[in-house]
């Protein structure tokens, strides 16, 4: 009695599965197509011909012959519709506009200068609309908005829980974006959205079992295990940041003490810079902020770790063996084979990351150790709106809008 719903299903996961293979082999034949997804000549022909006729591949050129007549390559039409990113982040908002492939057009960003609620939804929509405005892409055109944001997030309902910074509670930003834009919108968590941003578009572009840590105002991870990303019963799967990696350590925002979090964290970070030069040690940092310690911010402080300043690398180097910990517990439970770093702390990774790996020798079990990758970011300054992005590119190639 289901059969048209069932149809419509293996419909949908027959289009999902050749739009991945174009998205990522492209260009590419229907026959390499045939072969790698294991579906049949006819309904690759069927497929294909409906998505070009929805402008969402093209047909791009001719490939190799094996014989016979060469075999049309196709390929994804990354101007098939465009696609917001925002980050909400602690004290800034980003959103960027990008085609299918993730090229960014248009790029905006704009500090907070408080975080009232109505102020921030205010900053934000401004800034979406100036980001279509800018970008000269018709808003008709706009697959979707994709939201990658601080704290407790539920995917599904596109609730903030809870955002630490804003003090938000139950927030339902999904709804209040799609009421005033009318473009279907997707949130998650940043650190989240990061590990998809980094699968799809970064680094762990081969990789199906990774984490991503970020690093900034608070510490937070996305995990992806075969090739999924895990997000808890709760949605709160990946606090690395209140993994207690000293027992004796300060309180930490969540009220435990000697969270990864409240030692590692940017504002951590520059704390511990500047109380070192208070009780007098001699820094470059100084003369970098001109005297005025309070302005101390973390790139002030890789700067000097690379200039060989002592209080930089003394402080860096704690910071890489709290994380170095903190990461060892993820390797030993998880056996992730990368590990992806972002955040500003990335521009000391030259002297960081033998810290965090010299650690993860000591205290993590020798098979989950022994062939870890820890890199940086390619992403960059990119890496959370990158992965809004991705939040709607993976509803859109999961099939259902595609077949409308
Ligand atoms: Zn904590």
């Amino acid at each position: 009695m289901n059969q048209k719903i069932n149809f419509d299903v293996m419909k949908q996961l027959n289009v999902s599965l050749i739009m991945e293979c174009i998205r990522e082999k492209g260009p590419i034949s229907r026959a390499d197509i045939a072969e790698l997804t294991g579906l049949t000549p006819a309904s690759i022909s069927k497929i294909t011909r409906e998505l070009i006729k929805k402008n969402f591949i093209r047909e791009n050129g001719l490939g190799k012959s094996s014989g016979g007549r060469p075999p049309v390559l196709l390929e994804l039409n990354p101007k098939a519709g465009y696609i917001i990113g925002v980050n909400l982040g602690p004290e800034i908002l980003e959103v960027i506009i990008t085609n299918l492939e993730a090229d960014i057009l248009v790029n905006n960003s704009k500090t907070l200068e408080n975080l009232e609620q109505n102020y921030v939804l205010d900053e934000l929509f401004n800034l979406i609309y100036q980001t279509i405005a800018e970008s000269k892409v018709d808003k008709e055109e706009i697959i979707g908005i994709g939201m990658a944001v601080h704290g407790l997030i539920n995917s599904e309902t596109g609730i903030s829980i809870f955002a630490p910074h804003y003090n938000w509670k139950n927030v339902a930003i999904k709804k209040l974006i799609e009421e005033e834009f009318q473009i279907p919108t997707f949130i998650d968590n940043d650190a989240r959205a990061m590990a998809l941003g980094e699968q799809w578009f970064g680094i762990a572009r081969n990789s199906d079992d990774f984490i991503t840590i970020n690093i900034g105002n608070g510490i937070g991870s996305g995990i992806v295990i075969n090739g999924e990303l895990y997000q808890g019963v709760n949605y709160s799967a990946g606090e690395i940041g209140h993994i207690v990696v000293d027992n004796d350590g300060p309180k930490c925002s969540c009220g435990n003490y000697g969270c990864l979090e409240s030692l590692a964290s940017n504002p951590r970070i520059t704390e511990r810079a500047r109380k070192l030069i208070k009780q007098g040690a001699k820094s470059k940092i100084t003369n970098l902020v001109n005297d005025n310690l309070d302005a101390i911010n973390i790139q002030h402080v890789c700067l000097a770790a690379k200039q060989r300043d002592e209080v930089a690398q003394q402080v860096l180097k704690e910071v890489g063996r709290y994380l170095g910990i903190g990461i060892a517990y993820l390797l030993n439970i998880l056996n992730p084979e990368l590990i992806v770093i972002v955040g500003d702390i990335n521009e000391a990774k030259g002297y960081i990351f033998k810290y965090i790996k010299e650690v993860i020798e000591v205290k993590a079990l020798e098979v989950p150790a022994e062939n870890i990758k820890i890199l940086a970011t390619k992403l960059k300054g990119q890496a959370a709106t990158i992965g809004g992005v991705t939040l709607v590119l993976k509803e859109l190639f999961a099939g259902p809008e595609l077949l409308e």
